[in-house]
């Protein structure tokens, strides 16, 4: 199938904000389609509106796609066969073209402007990729508010070109196979196959991604939040998440499979699996997504996900050991839907000031405390250094509390108050192992335990 042939896609963004969601959507698009065809992916910048554009933009943007995992084999910083990759440096060959085409009587000056004029009683048909066939008749190609035909402009009075005429140079220039775009662009492929026919050029193939939309069931927009992939970073989504995440808007490997890395989406992928039914941009689903990724993360990345929120939290990771501070996220088993979470809910493995902010041993009735002071001691004199893991511990205590008739519970619930400050861990006796007997030993003091 001619569809299938080695890609070559571009992403043109205009560098005029950050990346944002919709436009991260089409980015990872297709790049999946270059990956998965062995083709090419290029990163256009569309920076044709002088007020707006600038480096810095085109910087985020570069950052926002690294950031992703999405990289690209063409652009403006790597050069590659078929550049400029950024519209300003092409100024010559839109107004060459625009003249070529004033020459042969399909456009027209009109002041310093140039108009494409829309031709009459021809058919525009092209087979979308997602959206399927569409037909319009040439004069329903550009229209006026009324219902005229309106034509096209190509070159504005400032001497700049339009987007929907530049982008039939740069596809052209580029040996662009398929564009692959957000839906909002369907209205303009008709004009510009039109400009394409003008030139005597073939069209690239088409393929049109469904609207994203917010829980609100209205188009995605800033009003639903967080816009740039940036932000979802600082909340503590992982890249691996919101690239799973985005894939899924629109597309599925099958299988009921929702969980897959950049690997399984790239061997998957099939540009006519992508549904033109809207999608919801979901936030319980992107946390339920980066929950399970961050369970299946290989710890040494969870760490590194994790450490820049902890030092954030101004938590002392550098006084730790990488080993101990992968087992103690290990240990969260799960816990946190978040990065941010993650780091948050662990912070006892790190600082013992953490725990003493929020548990003040208040709650524990004086005879009870006598009790557990009988308990602790025990387990400090009995149980020596390298006696202090956790199946031996949860042994020591079982037995203790068999003896004395106290139940298991009313240990651990002290225990892990004091230890983790929190009412919800991973088993405390696995804590008590991480954290080792001194440190143990330190906080039982500190809450009057031991
Ligand atoms: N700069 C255009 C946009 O961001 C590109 C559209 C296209 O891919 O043709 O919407």
């Amino acid at each position: 199938m001619e569809l299938n042939q080695k890609a070559r896609v571009r992403f043109a963004p205009s560098p005029t904000g950050a990346l944002h969601i919709g436009g991260a959507h089409t980015a990872l698009f297709n790049w999946l389609w270059a990956r998965h065809t062995g083709g090419t992916f290029i990163l256009r910048i569309e920076d044709t509106d002088r007020e707006r554009s600038t480096a810095e933009y085109e910087q985020t943007i570069m950052d926002g796609l690294r950031w992703m995992g999405l990289d690209w084999d063409e652009g403006p910083d790597k050069g590659g066969p078929r550049g400029p990759y950024r519209q300003t440096e092409r100024m010559d060959d839109y107004i060459n073209i625009a003249n070529s085409l004033v020459d042969a009587g399909k456009a027209y000056r009109d002041g310093d402007a140039v108009f494409f004029r829309v031709p009459r009683g021809e058919q525009v048909a092209f087979e979308d990729a997602i959206y399927g066939a569409i037909n319009v008749a040439s004069e329903k190609a550009s229209v006026n508010t009324d219902g005229s035909v309106k034509d096209i402009v190509m070159i504005k009075s400032d001497g700049m070109p339009t987007y929907n005429y530049a982008v039939v140079i740069d596809d052209h220039a580029m040996d662009i196979t398929t564009v692959i775009r957000g839906e909002d662009h369907i209205a303009n492929t008709p004009k510009q196959i039109l400009i394409y026919r003008a030139l005597g050029w073939t069209p690239p193939h088409f393929a049109h991604l469904p609207m994203i939309l917010g829980s609100d069931k209205k188009k995605l927009s800033k009003r639903h939040g967080a816009t740039s992939v940036f932000e979802y970073n600082d909340m503590g989504y992982l890249p691996e998440s919101v690239f799973n995440f985005l894939a899924l808007l629109g597309w599925t490997p099958g299988d009921d499979l929702e969980i897959f890395d950049r690997e399984l989406a790239v061997g998957k992928f099939e540009l006519s699996k992508v549904t033109r039914k809207p999608a919801v941009f979901d936030m319980k689903k992107l946390d339920y997504v980066n929950q399970e990724h961050l369970k299946s993360m290989r710890p040494d990345d969870r760490l590194k996900a994790i450490e820049p929120f902890w030092r954030d939290m101004k938590l002392p990771v550098d006084k730790y050991p990488a080993k101990y501070l992968e087992e103690s996220l290990t240990l969260m088993g799960g816990r946190g839907k978040t990065t941010k979470e993650l780091a948050e809910f662990s912070d006892y493995f790190l600082d013992f000031d953490a725990v003493k902010s929020r548990y003040t041993a208040e709650d524990i009735t004086p005879e009870r405390r006598a009790a557990l002071k009988k308990f602790f001691a025990s387990a400090l004199d009995r149980l020596q250094p390298e006696e202090w893991r956790a199946p031996r511990l949860e042994e020591f205590a079982r037995e203790w509390c068999e003896t004395g008739g106290a139940s298991l519970k009313e240990i651990a619930m002290p225990m892990r108050f004091a230890l983790s400050g929190r009412k919800v861990s991973p088993g405390v006796f696995e804590i008590a192992e991480l954290l080792g007997r001194e440190e143990c030993k330190t906080r039982l003091k500190h809450f009057d335990f031991a």
